[in-house]
């Protein structure tokens, strides 16, 4: 279906991701099923290898249920339209097992004050943040390759975070942080689909990125390039 005509035009491409020769397909970047149909006409593709390809779709349909799922995404216009697409997700079989242990995972949750005034409850579930991170560390790898046209040093590192876990760092680590992000080129992909932030090549020499999806679920990634003993082998 049109591989030649694309490997016409991609001849001097290598996978976004490992950096194989001539790769056989491409990669949305973000993944396509995040955007609700109309989807818009310029996404991000990044050539791939079959090899780098399989076994995404899994994660990638569990990333966008979680996101989609969440109290805070609710409103955000692609959620609404892959409402049903998600509802059909959960009730395949084979997602039989996932679905199982979602709902038992679910809580109610009490909020109250301080001084014990009842604010109402929220419904909370428990997500495999591993398998998250998966998926937002091939997202910050592929619009890496975006943006500059190589791929991230193999031997390098991609590490993400939730906002939650910013209270691992310093609070003084935690405003350098925000200072740098807050000068940080922004871009968007989609109706504020996914807004990433980019401070290349900066704080202690990581380059440092801030990918928000629906406008509201935020994931801090630090692109660490390979230490120098690595790089000279
Ligand atoms: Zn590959």
């Amino acid at each position: 279906m049109g591989n030649v005509h694309f490997i016409k035009i991609e001849i001097m491409k290598v996978c976004a991701y490992c950096g194989k020769k001539n790769p056989e397909t491409k990669d949305h970047v973000p993944p396509k099923g995040i955007f609700a149909p109309p989807r818009p006409n310029f996404l991000v593709t990044v050539p791939c290898c079959n090899d780098c390809h399989s076994d995404t779709a899994k994660d990638d349909e569990y990333f966008r249920n979680m996101l989609a799922m969440r109290k805070d995404t609710f409103r955000h216009p692609d959620v609404q339209g892959i409402l049903p697409k998600i509802f059909r997700s959960f009730s395949k079989p084979e997602q039989k097992k996932l679905t199982k242990s979602l709902i038992k995972s679910i809580k109610k949750t009490e909020l109250k004050t301080s001084e014990g005034i009842y604010l109402g409850s929220v419904v909370t579930y428990d997500a495999d943040l591993s398998r998250l991170d998966k998926v937002v560390q091939r997202i910050a790898k592929g619009l890496y390759y975006h943006e500059n046209n190589v791929i991230f040093p193999i031997n390098g590192k991609v590490k993400s975070y939730t906002l939650h876990d910013l209270n691992i760092f310093k609070k003084d680590k935690i405003e350098r942080i925000i200072e740098v992000l807050s000068n940080a080129q922004v871009k968007e992909i989609g109706k504020k689909t996914l807004v990433y932030r980019m401070a290349k090549g900066e704080f202690e020499h990581l380059g440092l990125w801030l990918l928000t999806f629906f406008e509201n679920v935020d994931f801090l990634v630090f692109m660490i390039p390979p230490t120098k003993k690595e790089n000279t082998v």
